[in-house]
Parts: C-alpha cells; sequence; structure tokens
C-alpha cells in the first residue's frame, strides 16, 4: 500500500488530505495517509473562537465568492447550510485626510470602474479625475510576459491619486503588503489581460462592468460578494478533521525538522526524535518552514524558498455595547492608506458585514495591524496593542468608550508577499522540487493567498499525484 505524509495541518494540508483520499477511492487504490502538524490544534491561520455569542474571527473572516473552490468544498463536507453572505449593498470606506469616505461604486478587481462614482468620488482631486478618465483616450501596454508592480501599473493607467488613495489600501488590506513592490501577474493577471485587450485599463474595466451588469440581470439578485460560515470558518476545518477521521492518520505536536531522501521514498525526522518512511511528502508548509525541511538535502531549494518574504500582523477584535457607538456603521468597515501614516490597515465592522456574529445589543468590530515594513507591532505587549487598538477607533470612527471584550491574535510570518517576479521563483522552485520523486509543494506561498486559492492549489496538487503517482507541482 502506498504511504503519503502530509506535513503541515492548516488548509492546504487537510484539504490536500482531503483530496488525495477521493482521488485514491475513486481509483480502488489503498492508501496510507499520514498528516502531521506541529501546533495542538487544526487549521493554521484559521482560528474561530465562539463566546458569550460573539463568533470571533482571529484569522481569515471570509472567501471570495467569485472563486469557487472554497464554496464547492465546503458543499462537499455538508456545510451548504451554514453559509452565509454579507449582507448585499454594505458599503466600504476609506479613512481619508480626516474622515471617511465611501468607496466609488462599481469597484472592478479592486479598482475604480464606473465613471460617474469616479468623477463624483470625494477621494480625489479634480487633476485626479481628470488624470484616471485621460486613461480613456491611452494606449498603453506592459510587454507581454513582462511583470509590474501593482503601483507602478495602475499609476501609468489612472494616475498616482488613485493608486494611493483607493488602490493601495485596498491591496495591502488584503495582502498587508506594500504595493509598490507587489507583482501584479502574481495577484491580479487579469488586470493585466485588460490591458493587453484594450490598450487602457479603464476601456477594458468598462467593458468588463457591462459584461457583469448583464449577468447580474440574469440572475436577478445581487450576489454577496465574500462568503463565511455561520459558525466561522473553523467549521470547515472541523469539518475536515472529522472527514479525515478514521480514514487517515492525524497527528497534532508532530513538528517535522527534515526530510531525508531514501533509495524509494522519503524518511521523516520529527522533532520528538522519531521518523516516519513514506512513499511521498507533500509540504503544506509556509515557504519559510519548507525552506528548514529541505535544507539538508537540497539548500538550493531551500534558498528560493526562504527568498518569499513574509509579513507579520494583528488582528484585534473588539465587542462594545452598541448604544456606546455613535457611528451609524451602515457598511463593511474601512481601509486606510499608507500615505495616511496610521498603523492601522483597516477596520472590519463585522457584526454589520455578518449580523449573527455579535448577540443583540452589541457590536464587533475586527482591526487590522501590520503595514509592511511596520510589523514589528505584532510583538508588543498586549497592553500596548489594545492601547494602540482603542486610539486608532477613537481617531478614526469617534468611538472614545472602553471595549466590553477584546480579544488579539498574532500572526508571526504568516503571509506572504508576492513581490514582481514572484511567479518566476515559484517556477523555479516547482521546478527544482520536481527533481525529488514524489515531492509536492502546497500553500498560500505559490499562486494565491485566499483560501479558495490554496484549496484549489491542494486540488491540482492531488489530481497530478494521481496522474503521475509523483511530484507535479503544476
Ligand atoms: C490575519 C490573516 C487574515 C486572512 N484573511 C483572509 C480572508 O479573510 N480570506 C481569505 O481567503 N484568506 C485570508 N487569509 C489567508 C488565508 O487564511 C491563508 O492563506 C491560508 O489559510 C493559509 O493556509 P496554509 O495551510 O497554506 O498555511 P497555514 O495556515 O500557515 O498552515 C501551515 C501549518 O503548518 C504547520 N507547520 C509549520 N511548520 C511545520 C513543521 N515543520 N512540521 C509540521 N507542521 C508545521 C503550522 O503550524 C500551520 O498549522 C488571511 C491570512 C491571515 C494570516
Amino acid at each position: 500500500m502506498e504511504t503519503l505524509a502530509i506535513v503541515g495541518g492548516g488548509i492546504a494540508g487537510l484539504s490536500s488530505a482531503y483530496f488525495l483520499l477521493q482521488q485514491a477511492q475513486a481509483r480502488k487504490r489503498p492508501l496510507r495517509l499520514y498528516v502531521l502538524e506541529a501546533s495542538d490544534r487544526w487549521g493554521g491561520v484559521i482560528r474561530t473562537v465562539r463566546e458569550d455569542g460573539f463568533v470571533v474571527e482571529g484569522g481569515p473572516d471570509s472567501v471570495l465568492a467569485f472563486k469557487p473552490a472554497g464554496v464547492e468544498l465546503w458543499k462537499a463536507l455538508g456545510l451548504a447550510s451554514e453559509i452565509v453572505g454579507t449582507v448585499p449593498g454594505r458599503r466600504a470606506f476609506i479613512y481619508f485626510q480626516g474622515r471617511l469616505h465611501p468607496l466609488p461604486e462599481g469597484l472592478t478587481l479592486m479598482i475604480p470602474a464606473r465613471l460617474g462614482p469616479l468623477f463624483r468620488t470625494s477621494l480625489l482631486s479634480p487633476w485626479g479625475k481628470l488624470r484616471a478618465a485621460w486613461n480613456l483616450v491611452m494606449r498603453t501596454r506592459t510587454p507581454p510576459g513582462q511583470d509590474v508592480s501593482v503601483a507602478d501599473f495602475v499609476m501609468r493607467h489612472l494616475g498616482r491619486e488613485v493608486f494611493e488613495h483607493i488602490v493601495e489600501p485596498l491591496f495591502a488590506g488584503i495582502y498587508a503588503g506594500d504595493a509598490r513592490q507587489l507583482s501584479l501577474r502574481a495577484t491580479y493577471p487579469q488586470l493585466l489581460d485588460l490591458e493587453q485587450t484594450y490598450g487602457s485599463l479603464l476601456r477594458g474595466l468598462l467593458h468588463r462592468v457591462r459584461q457583469q451588469r448583464a449577468a447580474a440581470q440574469r440572475r436577478g439578485r445581487p450576489a454577496s460578494a465574500f462568503v463565511t460560515l455561520r459558525g466561522g470558518l473553523a467549521r470547515m476545518v472541523e469539518a475536515l478533521v472529522a472527514h479525515l477521521q478514521g480514514r487517515a492518520s492525524l497527528h497534532l505536536r508532530s513538528q517535522v525538522r527534515a526530510l531525508q531522501p531514501r533509495k524509494s521514498g522519503w524518511r521523516l525526522h520529527l522533532a520528538d526524535g522519531s521518523t516516519l518512511d513514506a512513499d511521498g511528502v507533500v509540504l503544506a508548509l509556509p515557504a519559510h518552514a519548507a525552506a528548514r525541511v529541505v535544507e539538508t538535502f537540497d539548500p538550493e531549494l531551500a534558498g528560493l524558498l526562504a527568498g518569499i518574504p513574509y509579513a507579520s500582523s494583528v488582528i484585534v477584535n473588539v465587542a462594545l455595547k452598541r448604544e456606546d457607538v455613535t457611528h451609524p456603521l451602515e457598511g463593511s468597515g474601512f481601509v486606510v492608506p499608507r500615505v495616511e501614516g496610521r498603523p492601522l490597515l483597516a477596520c472590519s465592522w463585522t457584526s454589520s458585514k455578518f449580523p449573527h456574529r455579535a448577540p443583540q445589543g452589541f457590536v464587533l468590530l475586527r482591526c487590522f495591524f501590520g503595514r509592511a515594513g511596520a510589523d514589528d507591532v505584532v510583538n508588543w505587549p498586549e497592553e500596548d496593542i489594545l492601547a494602540l487598538t482603542r486610539r486608532e477607533l477613537r481617531e478614526t470612527m469617534g468611538i472614545a468608550t472602553a471595549p466590553v471584550r477584546t480579544w488579539v491574535f498574532r500572526w508571526r510570518p504568516a503571509l506572504p508577499q508576492y513581490p514582481v517576479g514572484h511567479l518566476e521563483r515559484v517556477e523555479a522552485i516547482f521546478s527544482r522540487a520536481g527533481q525529488w520523486p514524489n515531492l509536492s509543494l502546497v500553500g498560500n506561498a505559490y499562486r494565491g493567498v485566499g483560501i479558495p486559492d490554496v484549496i484549489a492549489g491542494a486540488r491540482r496538487m492531488a489530481k497530478a499525484f494521481d496522474a503521475h503517482q509523483g511530484a507535479d507541482n503544476t
């Protein structure tokens, strides 16, 4: 019987186990599967706390609905009835020059894509609006195959103001990254495709908006952009673990220190001194952890993996009495541009987006700290983080009262950054790893940081493993 070991029990590792077992079952091929997780809980950065009627997300809190892999897996796990969307029509805001401005309507792929709202927004000066509209008559194309930073691309098409006041904070809110360095090809390649087709980003986006409108009319109801699970995203982890129990051998507190290639297969060396032999290994780890595990037998691969930069972040969830918050909280929350010079990256009005997450009479807010280059906040003492949170909420939203509950989650280096050239590095990593038989890499370090991207990557890996009985790393 073939033996496979998956190292890492985050969503990448657990969904890899799910898909590998599914393939083996379909082929009627017996498979002995181990999942080894270093910490004492499953789920990696997915962490939900349920306390006194609050559903508090410590890491991710929802997934993009238009990327189907997440929702498909939830349905396959029997979670369809637990899926909830954001309240449709909730607007997002940008904190700029001392107040909250609504995001222009019709944002597509994180870029303002409708002329009316673009001209009406209070986020741009008259010159900034003219500069953006000028793109309609521009013809500019990035040379095919070339990578470019999000900042250079957006500024070339729409000008500095659109980038600094609107696009930068939206990207930072997702990647906790510096959009001046983020690779467009690795994050939003669709924008490059539009540019290639139309020669102008705005013309391409206007066309896309028309298509989306037609699709929405066919659907007949507004779709939620983000979806989650009623009991929190940990429900997906719990359902996966329940599904795997009895089908795979699941081990917490099992840190893998090193991998050793053998004549046939692999030997895994664990931190407690024990070893495990397997025919194949899937490394479902952050790139820096994968680098340490492969270092002894392939320093070049380790170097490539270690070269993927990571950011740390802190999420502070704050519960307040509704009567203590004068702000109407009619929206989904706000992001803060880097040019504002504030430590707060974003604040989600969680209980406005997902009302079930706070009990009656309370609101739940979620503050995101850890701007690229200034993420040392992750090492601050808890009381300092809380004092910072209260100051930021007071100065941005006028909330002066003390919270009734707070939950602080620190994520040390957990969010991979995709700098310009990232996809070339990923290709080099996969081609190097592909030289070793039955070694695969999955996770958020490579081709997408969102949960649906990670699940889709695990599904691809399982298919490739099945097809080749070996490392594919497509
Ligand atoms: C704060 C935050 C907010 C986010 N928000 C969203 C969101 O709203 N929506 C969204 O779609 N995505 C979001 N993401 C991204 C998404 O959550 C992650 O990309 C995804 O969950 C990563 O899964 P993973 O399995 O690749 O990695 P991880 O979750 O990091 O799991 C890796 C696992 O490997 C284990 N491990 C490490 N070293 C070893 C070893 N040597 N041996 C054994 N085990 C080891 C770790 O303990 C960990 O459990 C967010 C991420 C963060 C950090």
